[in-house]
């Protein structure tokens, strides 16, 4: 479990303007240097709105950050006429290691599917992002029983195309809808249940090796109070963090949630 390098992630969501999220950012990083945090052991990424990227890439770069970032979304395309999106080719030049692709948000309020979240996939790749693929469940098909099955048919759906060592590079966020800013969590044993499921899945997609590569993330609901318990599970090499990647104490100790 420990080759694969955890990932503590922030969604900032619609939050946080060009201001506010350099500020937000700038103490996040002072307070993680102050607790000494190695940056190489437990990577920190945030995932700040498209127009805070470029203050987000100057303050980086000008700080030396250890810090990396990446969009909430991108475009299957990679320019032309698609009024009003943002192509993986302008976030790779704003120095974006990652991007989100298909939070349950954007499958919900935007109807994406996965046959879209494929081409979106195949765009973050085309231009060296990493796509955080996110999957998971609603409520009533957990209360059905056939949330592994669902969840494992949204990633079928939404790698299609992918290689296997595009698969190794990748990141999977299990997010069940249910628990994302509910203050509903899974249990431990519910977010290693989905993980272990997804690993096994990619085994049989591509193969073991791979499979043993790719990071996979548990989001919903999670805080510095329930982080550890969660991450310590076998399959879990990190989470995603909507609500709690705001307040710079409290994503902090998610960050530092060996300690
Ligand atoms: C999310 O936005 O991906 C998320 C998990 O949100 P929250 O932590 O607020 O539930």
């Amino acid at each position: 479990k420990f080759d694969r390098t955890p990932l503590i992630a922030g969604n900032w969501k619609m939050n946080m303007d060009h201001v506010q999220g350099i500020t937000l950012l700038q103490k996040l990083a002072w307070t993680l240097a102050d607790a000494n945090h190695d940056f190489d052991r437990v990577e920190v990424a945030v995932f700040p709105p498209f127009t805070d990227l470029r203050g987000v890439q100057t303050l980086v770069a000008g700080d030396d950050l250890p810090v990396v970032y990446g969009a909430q979304d991108l475009s299957p395309h990679d320019s032309g006429a698609y009024t009003g999106d943002i192509s993986g080719q302008f976030l790779s030049r704003l120095g974006c290691r990652y991007v989100l692709v298909g939070h349950s948000e954007r499958r919900a309020i935007h109807g994406e599917s996965d046959a879209l979240l494929a081409t979106k996939v195949a765009a973050a790749l085309r231009h060296c992002l990493v796509p955080v693929l996110c999957v998971g469940e609603a409520l009533e098909i957990r209360q059905a029983g056939s949330h592994v099955e669902h969840t494992l048919e949204q990633l079928r759906g939404s790698l299609a195309g992918v290689t296997a060592e595009q698969a190794a590079s990748l990141v999977i966020a299990y997010e069940p809808v249910w628990a994302i800013g509910t203050g509903e969590v899974a249990g431990p044993a519910d977010a290693q249940e989905m993980c272990a499921a997804i690993r096994n899945e990619l085994s049989e997609l591509y193969d073991t090796a791979t499979a043993a590569r790719t990071r996979l993330l548990y989001g919903g609901s999670v805080k510095a109070s329930n982080a550890a318990q969660i991450l310590r599970e076998r399959d879990v090499d990190g989470v995603l963090v909507g609500g709690a990647s705001l307040d710079v104490a409290e994503f902090a100790n998610i960050v530092r949630f060996e300690h």
